[in-house]
Parts: C-alpha cells; structure tokens; sequence
C-alpha cells in the first residue's frame, strides 16, 4: 500500500515539473511594473492530507504547490508567488 502511494507521489511530482516548465512566463513587478524581475528562489512543496479512511482503504490527497520569490531590480520590491497543482 505505501509503495503503491509513493509511486503515485513520484508520477504526481514529475507531471507537476513538466507543468510548471512549460508553464513559466515574464513576469513584471506589481509595485513599479518593470520587467526587470529576477528569480530568485523556487519551492516544491508538498502537503499531505489524509481525508479519512472509508473502509480499509485510506484516500490520501497530495498537494502541490511551487513557491517562488522575486526581486524587482529597478525599485527593489520582492515577493512571492504560489502556484497551485491543478
Ligand atoms: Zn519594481
């Protein structure tokens, strides 16, 4: 059972890199607008939730969600931003 859950946490991981390369696009400062944005840090995170045991099997839900940050360089404003596995 915990291998056939990890197997499908690999496959789930690998569709999730394939998703957010091909989905990579400019992005602009929302304080100043200027394209001159660097990337600075990007973040797999993975969230487990068990959403309750129906009979003897137990659904466990894994969730994806990439964290990057970003640094402005004309006006030095930094945030991040979350993309959800869909
Ligand atoms: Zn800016």
């Amino acid at each position: 059972m915990e291998f056939v859950i990890i197997i499908a946490a690999v496959v789930l991981i690998a569709a999730f890199v394939a998703y957010v390369q091909r989905g990579q696009q400019k992005t602009n400062c929302p304080q100043c607008s200027s394209p001159q944005v660097r990337q600075l840090e990007q973040q797999l995170k993975e969230i487990r939730q068990d959403s309750g045991t129906i009979g003897y099997a137990v659904k466990l839900d894994v969730k994806l969600i990439m964290e990057t940050s970003y640094r402005c360089q004309t006006c030095n404003h930094s945030w991040t931003v979350t993309a959800p596995e869909r």
